[in-house]
């Protein structure tokens, strides 16, 4: 049935996908057609029902379809789907956002994690007066122009590093530097005076999951401020996953400006960016730097993303999250093989030496992993269908779900 779906979509979507890590190039197999899905489950076209790690990406902490989000969607859907004026779930959502990370003292919504880096840094460059921006190799900002430079995720497993179609000029002024590597930070702050920010995964989780060696994150603070640059979190993936407070919190650094997607928007498309309030004071209708959209603020996802966030405010899940990451950690190990967690964040790397930057990743066998994941697939495990990305939990996890996956660790026929 996947087969048959696969080839009716590839004549009208362009590669039948609508996001290409979806199609399963990396593992090389035909892309489960998902039907439904509820909980820590999620059932192909097939009826197969298989426990779930990859969680749309990150959004669905709370597990897939939780009844208290839908109900709250499905009420809000009868009062009108979408109005392009202001409504107060604006501002309750904008509370609860700005509550949570304290960073974020005025924010805006927008509608994906792209549009809201993209957003961020022209924020940063109208802030300051300067164009160039650091981003670290292997780190994902979405696909806007200027970001798409030695970017992760789908893009460490295409044949091209970039792509096609982004003038030169954009990405000359997107700086690289290797993560987790200091060095190359002060080496291009030495040699650049007109840079605006430093973008930075708190925790890399689009090249697989790197966490920041200790102090890292601590020095990108200081040498942004000492070079009057402003420093932007992505947490679009660590948001109000590693603690409520995301990365800031969980390190305990003030970023100047944060862009939150996936969780935020409670599984719809919403995505966030914020930051202290002088430099937000740029964005129009205040200041002069332009950004508009015409699903921003969209009532129902709104809805989500507010019952999404009062549930994690009310009921802290993370330590139980981070309990269960580590079960599974533990399980990779025994079986020998290579695997980075940070918080409820894991992933296995199919290399042997231990994955701290962006040239360890590299060194990966992506054909090793590719036989992992349909060892575990056959057993009901749908894992991400490339080695350089997250493993997701979800409060809905349950303790028989830890089983089968043990279990099917257990049983894996290779290992490093
Ligand atoms: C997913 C992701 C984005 C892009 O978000 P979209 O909603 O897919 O546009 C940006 N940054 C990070 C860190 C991400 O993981």
């Amino acid at each position: 049935m996947n087969n048959k779906l696969f080839d009716e979509a590839q004549k009208y979507i362009i590669g039948g996908v609508n996001s290409p890590v979806r199609a399963f190039n990396a593992v090389g197999q035909t892309p489960l057609f998902i039907e439904k899905a509820k909980g820590s489950k999620i059932y192909d076209a097939n009826g197969r029902k298989y426990v779930d790690y990859v969680m749309s990406w990150g959004p669905c902490i709370l597990g897939h379809a939780d009844d208290r989000v839908v109900g709250a969607v499905k009420a809000a859907c009868e009062n009108g789907l979408t109005f392009g004026a202001p409504t107060e779930k604006e501002t309750v959502l904008a509370r609860l956002i700005c509550d949570a990370y304290p960073a974020a003292q005025k924010i805006r919504l927008v509608s994906s994690g792209t549009e809201a880096v993209m957003s961020a840094i022209r924020v940063a460059r109208g802030y300051t007066g300067k164009d160039k921006i650091i981003k670290f190799k292997g780190c994902y900002h979405g696909h806007s122009d200027g970001l798409l430079v030695k970017a992760g995720s789908g893009l460490l497993t295409e044949s091209v590093p970039d792509s096609a179609g982004v003038p030169k000029g954009y990405a000359e002024n997107t700086l690289l530097a290797e993560y987790n590597s200091v060095k190359s930070v002060e080496a291009l702050f030495k040699v650049n005076d007109d840079i605006a920010a430093v973008i930075v995964e708190p925790v890399a989780a689009n090249m697989g999951v790197v966490a920041p060696k200790k102090d890292f994150l601590a020095f990108l603070r200081d040498i942004t401020e000492r070079h009057n640059a402003l420093l932007i979190f992505d947490e679009v993936i660590t948001g109000f996953r590693l603690a409520f407070g995301g990365a800031a919190e969980y390190f305990g650094i003030t970023p100047d400006l944060v862009t939150l997607g996936k969780i935020v928007g409670g599984g719809m498309p919403l995505a966030a960016y914020g930051g202290k309030e002088e430099i937000m004071s740029v964005v129009a209708p205040v200041g002069n730097v332009y950004q508009a959209g015409t699903l921003s603020g969209n009532p129902v996802a709104v809805t989500a993303g507010i019952e999404t966030l009062k549930i994690l405010r009310e009921n802290s899940i993370y330590s139980s999250l981070e309990k269960k990451a580590s079960t599974i950690e533990i399980a990779y190990k025994e079986k020998g093989m290579n695997v980075n967690r940070c918080g409820s964040l894991l992933s296995v790397f199919f290399t042997e030496k231990k994955v701290e930057s962006y040239k360890d990743v590299l060194r990966c066998d992506t054909k090793q992993y590719a036989n992992y994941f349909s060892q575990l697939l056959k057993s009901g495990i749908y894992v991400a269908p490339s080695q350089f990305e997250a493993m997701f939990l979800s409060a809905a996890h349950t303790a028989e779900d830890m089983e089968i996956t043990l279990n099917a660790i257990k049983n894996l026929t290779f290992g490093i």
